[in-house]
């Protein structure tokens, strides 16, 4: 079996590639191909010599994933892409042309185990973790899309299908990965991480000296209608998860934002924003405000629109810096593993017949 040189780092290629007698430079070279121009052909490496080449054909290969389906909003600012990785394992990335730049949502594993009531993501549990070139060739096949019009992504967003402290080593090698100079070369600040809130994961993570943002999935104002609609809530209790994102906050100097999806009647009413508004004053962070995707099998609802603007103005009101998330490609489905769920949906009907 060849092995694959996607995700690793320039020192670590040139040990991968040992005995085969590379000079210690090549590995920047063979990275720079491989993460800056989007290239998984060694022929194309022209600074490689053919002979040195023809070694890395016959026993190396840059693993890419395939594209399944793909979907473009109406205004074409947001793509959605199922991507196939060798072993069948398909996960959604999401590609978002907004007026700051571009950005990219990745997901980071196949599925996930938080089974929280509203995502789709999770209505089959996980299957398995992404490697960090599993993850990082999600952006490379959106820079590769913005190719055509000389642009690249900007900004990532860690928001896609799994958790991602739950797969906390290879998120940290495809960020740190992401901030290399012979790689991306982005800056952490460009970075967010969303989770559910693992508790030792954020800690960790504030150790770790990259001030990356951090964004936490709260969605509910009170202990009670957390542990009701995010089982996570019963392990890592959201006040552990807000003092953990305080110190993270501490350490890095960097605003939390607190992510909290508006479902009707569950957590979207006057009493519930005060709550909220008193359970983060006086912390640096912001709310980001997601009027629910509803999910069809989950039987929950996206609150009238009077009602969103009035949990924010509430919050303004209480001081609060609050923004309602700008609808990126509704429709087109773009809630975490819905296009996951409708292709696979798709393949089973189709096996049935
Ligand atoms: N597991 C991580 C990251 C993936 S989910 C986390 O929980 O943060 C990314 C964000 O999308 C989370 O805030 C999640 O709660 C939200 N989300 C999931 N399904 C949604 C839906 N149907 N409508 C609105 N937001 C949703």
């Amino acid at each position: 079996m060849k092995s694959n040189l996607l995700g690793l780092f320039a020192d670590e290629i040139v040990k991968e590639l040992g005995t085969y007698g590379f000079e210690k430079y090549r590995g920047q070279q063979i990275a720079k191909w491989m993460y800056q121009q989007g290239v998984s052909d060694f022929n194309v490496m022209t600074n490689i010599p053919n002979a040195k080449r023809e070694i890395l054909i016959d026993n190396f290969e840059i693993s890419r994933p395939t594209i399944t389906a793909h979907q473009e909003s109406a205004d074409k600012k947001t793509s959605k892409y199922l991507l196939t990785f060798k072993d069948g394992a398909a996960v959604e990335t999401v590609l978002m042309k907004q007026h700051y730049g571009n950005s990219v949502c990745v997901s980071t594993q196949v599925g996930c185990a938080m089974g929280c009531k509203f995502c789709a993501s999770t209505l089959q549990g996980v299957t398995r973790n992404l490697t960090a070139g599993e993850i990082f060739s999600q952006v490379l096949h959106c820079n590769n899309q913005l190719m055509v019009e000389q642009s690249t992504v900007n900004t990532i967003v860690i928001m896609g299908s799994g958790e991602p402290l739950a797969n906390y080593d290879n998120v940290l090698r495809f960020i740190r990965l992401c901030h290399e100079s012979y790689s991306l070369n982005m800056s952490y600040r460009n970075i967010t991480l969303s989770t559910a809130g693992i508790v030792p994961g954020i800690k960790r993570l504030a150790e770790e000296g990259i001030p990356i943002n951090l964004a936490i999935s709260l969605h509910a104002p009170t202990t009670e209608i957390r542990s009701s609609i995010m089982p996570i809530n019963n392990q890592y209790d959201m006040l552990s998860v807000i003092n953990a994102a305080d110190h993270y906050a501490e350490k890095t100097g960097r605003r939390v934002t607190y992510e909290y999806t508006l479902i009707e009647n569950i957590n979207d009413n006057d009493e519930h924003a005060s709550a909220l508004a008193k359970l983060l004053k006086g912390r640096l962070a912001s709310v980001n405000l997601i009027p629910v995707n509803p999910v069809p099998e989950r039987g929950l609802l996206r609150p009238k629109k009077h009602r969103v603007v009035q949990f924010l103005q509430s919050l303004q009101a209480h001081h609060i810096n609050a923004t309602v998330r700008k609808e990126m490609g509704a429709d087109i489905q773009a809630a975490c593993g819905q296009l996951r769920k409708k292709v696979l949906e798709q393949e089973e009907s189709a096996c049935i017949k």
